[in-house]
């Protein structure tokens, strides 16, 4: 039977790598549910819509197709079409992304996409977010809720940014997870069954080896 891996917990803690990299060691697909709600934010953005008004938001919450590419070593992700990979990483739509995926109609919509990628993965799939073990697959086989220390993952994040001040991209970081923290609608949260790993002081390699032990366990 497929397996289903939920992987959850705020920024800079190793998300994405560590999922990317289960899913390939395991043979799994992968989903990056940021870079869904990154892409609705983009394509708002792009169309003018002003991402401070929940009801512009909600109204256009069904325009834009998004597709998943869950290939692990080469994940995708297209807005009607286009290859927005690169667009959804500014610094505009990282500002903008906390409030329009607080809209429960953008949430409604992205989690129903969501659960039929998960649905259709031949052997299983790995998914990365913030709701995923909580709220999209709540039956999933195995949930870990990865966190580490606000000066790890600003560090993490300031050196995946080049260069960027490490004090700023902290504060950009602390407000981001406040406020998913806080929406009222599927907050980033640790399932009751969720196994929690404290990445602070572990390498990439450990937390990936570590992560792979709990599937196949
Ligand atoms: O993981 P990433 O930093 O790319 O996620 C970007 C934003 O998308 C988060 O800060 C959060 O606002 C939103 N998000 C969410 N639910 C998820 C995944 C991401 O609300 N499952």
């Amino acid at each position: 039977p497929a397996v289903i891996v939920a992987i959850d917990g705020p920024s800079g803690t190793g998300k994405s790598s560590t999922s990317k990299a289960v899913a390939a060691q395991l043979g799994l697909s992968y989903l990056d549910t940021g870079a869904q709600y990154r892409a609705i934010t983009w394509w708002m953005v792009s169309n003018g819509i002003d991402t401070d008004d929940p009801h512009a938001v909600a109204a256009a919450a069904g325009k834009p197709e998004i597709v998943s590419g869950t290939d692990p070593s080469a994940p995708t992700i297209t807005v009607d079409g286009v290859d927005v990979a690169g667009p959804i990483r500014t610094q505009e739509v990282t500002s903008k992304v906390s409030a329009v995926s607080a809209v429960p109609e953008i949430r409604a919509r992205i989690t129903e996409l969501q659960r039929t990628i998960a649905g259709a993965a031949p052997l299983g799939i790995v998914v990365e977010g913030r709701d995923i073990g909580t709220t999209v697959l709540p039956d999933a086989d195995l949930k870990i809720f990865l966190t580490a220390s606000a000066e790890a993952r600003a560090a993490r994040r300031s050196g995946e940014l080049k260069g960027a001040d490490v004090n700023t991209t902290r504060e950009a970081l602390i407000k981001r997870d406040a406020a998913d923290s806080s929406r009222k609608t599927s907050p980033l949260a640790k399932a009751g069954d969720a196994v929690e790993v404290d990445t602070t002081a572990l390498t990439l390699p450990q937390v990936i080896e570590c992560v792979v032990t709990l599937v196949e366990e």
